[in-house]
């Protein structure tokens, strides 16, 4: 289905005009195309940049990677010209008229898959490294490049290898009576691998959240200064802020890094009884927006004593990920801390206690479980405005311990390692109960190892790669 037997040509820079721009040819013909282009007779010499010029079209500078020392693993040239479209969009059509074709999206990078130059984790890393929005994201999009989630799962997949090694000898000579592992041993080596493969989807949460971003919802009943937070987080005046009940009427949303993570942080319109339409929709969309937040922050009005629908939204949302914002903590208090935050249940009563930070109650101490936290603000005069940067940041993993792990970040990873996980429970499961054949217990660690290998592109099918591979641009 995927020709490499032909010569790919695309623009590798961004659209619009710049300082350069580069035109990347790559295959068998590279050469050639590019000796039918430049005004030069002798043949380039390889990774030299060579000054020269393109059908009288621009200076440009060529330089030549000879195969497999190359990004796809083929002949490759790289054309720098001045960053004008429409001299590149020129020397596009002159490699073509040269006997190239035009890359489809990602072709560069299935290239370099298909030769053996990456494998399918390092692929979808350098797609995720251009679409990075945070250095964070960058850096875990270069770790997968570098290759340190490939090495994690090879050396899973190695535990698992053995195994499966041992139990095949053993399914080899029934006759010979040899038995190379018990079923105490098969079940407790899995473990073993369930047991490191669980710390790796462990990670997996924060790893979604810091590559795919996170949406944070800006939750409270009207006029407790939700645009006003939202506008302090996204640090400008984006939302309307009006001293009148119900003036957000949609959803309004920004994107910002926080701590790293690229957040949508969205401001939801008031949450009360509303006979306004307008108003009615833009609550039901609000509704909808704090269903997928992956962290609300709870707005309540510490100036005024709580009201009926504060008590409701605090009561609804306290299994939900969240942080309790204590606004308007310029004014004098009205509202105890203690009353922000839920009784611990019997469990949760040994829980470490939480800190509750921010204005004024740094020596408060609230108990609870996860990372559900109380901060103080004043979105008026700023005051802990970092405080709450920093615990939605905690809240959502992006802090600096992350940066030292093998992050597994991408969905297409966590669900085969999830089946993967499944194949293990079941062979350990199969291996303790007495009389399951071998065979059984076999069949599942081959299943097991088939996804690992699925995940490194060992063994994937047409159209996973074209879909994975589509969403890359033109040139990449
Ligand atoms: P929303 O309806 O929850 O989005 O609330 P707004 O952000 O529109 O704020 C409602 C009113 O409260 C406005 O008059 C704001 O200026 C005021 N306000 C918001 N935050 C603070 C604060 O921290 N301190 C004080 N004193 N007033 C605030």
């Amino acid at each position: 289905m995927f020709s490499t037997t032909d010569s790919i040509v695309a623009i590798a820079t961004p659209p619009g005009r710049g300082g350069i721009g580069v035109v990347r040819i790559s295959g068998p013909s590279a050469q050639q195309i590019v000796g039918r282009i430049v005004n030069r007779s002798s043949p380039l010499e390889p990774r030299r940049a060579t000054f020269t010029t393109a059908r009288n079209l621009d200076e440009v500078i060529a330089t030549f990677f000879p195969a497999p020392h190359s990004y796809t693993g083929e002949d490759v040239v790289e054309l720098s010209a001045h960053g004008s479209p429409v001299v590149l969009h020129a020397i596009v059509d002159a490699a073509i008229e040269a006997g190239a074709r035009l890359a489809e999206p990602g072709e560069f990078t299935l290239r370099a898959f298909l030769s053996g130059k990456r494998d399918l984790i390092q692929a979808e890393a350098v797609a995720d490294l251009i679409a990075a929005a945070t250095p964070l994201q960058a850096r875990v999009a270069f770790d997968q490049l570098e290759g340190t989630l490939t090495r994690r799962i090879a050396e899973i997949d190695a535990m698992l290898f053995d195994v499966i090694a041992r139990l095949e000898a053993s399914l080899d000579f029934p006759d010979e009576g040899y038995h190379f592992i018990e079923p105490a041993e098969i079940a407790q080596r899995v473990g073993h691998v369930l047991s490191e493969l669980d710390a790796l989807l462990a990670a997996a949460r924060r790893g979604r959240i810091i590559r795919e971003g996170a949406t944070v919802v800006v939750a409270g009943r009207p006029n407790v200064g939700k645009s006003s937070l939202f506008n302090m987080l996204a640090g400008a005046d984006r939302a309307i802020v009006t001293p009148i009940a119900g003036t957000t009427r949609d959803l309004v949303s920004e994107r910002v890094d926080i701590g790293g993570v690229a957040v949508t942080l969205v401001d939801t319109a008031g949450w009360h009884e509303t006979l306004d339409v307008v108003e009615r929709e833009g609550v039901a969309r609000g509704e909808q927006a704090r269903a997928v937040a992956d962290l609300l922050l709870l707005v309540i009005d510490r100036s005024e004593p709580l009201s009926v629908e504060d008590e409701q939204l605090l009561a609804r949302t306290v299994d939900r990920p969240r942080i309790v914002v204590a606004n308007k903590s310029d004014l004098e208090p009205r509202v105890e801390m203690s009353r922000l935050e839920p009784a611990p249940t019997t469990e949760e009563r040994g829980a470490p206690a939480k800190e509750v930070i921010g204005v004024g109650a740094t020596s408060q101490a609230v108990a609870g479980a996860g990372f559900s936290r109380l901060v103080c603000v004043s979105a008026t005069t700023g005051a802990g405005h970092d405080e709450l940067r920093d615990a939605i940041s905690r809240a959502l993993g992006g802090c600096e311990r992350l940066r030292d792990t093998a992050a597994i970040s991408n969905v297409r990873h966590i669900a085969l390692l999830d089946q993967a996980r499944a194949s293990l429970a079941a062979a350990q499961g199969a291996a303790t109960v007495e009389g399951t054949p071998e065979e059984f217990v076999l069949a599942d660690l081959q299943h097991a190892r088939a996804r690992f290998e699925e995940v490194v592109g060992v063994r994937t099918t047409d159209d996973v790669l074209q879909h994975i591979f589509e969403r890359f641009c033109v040139g990449k």
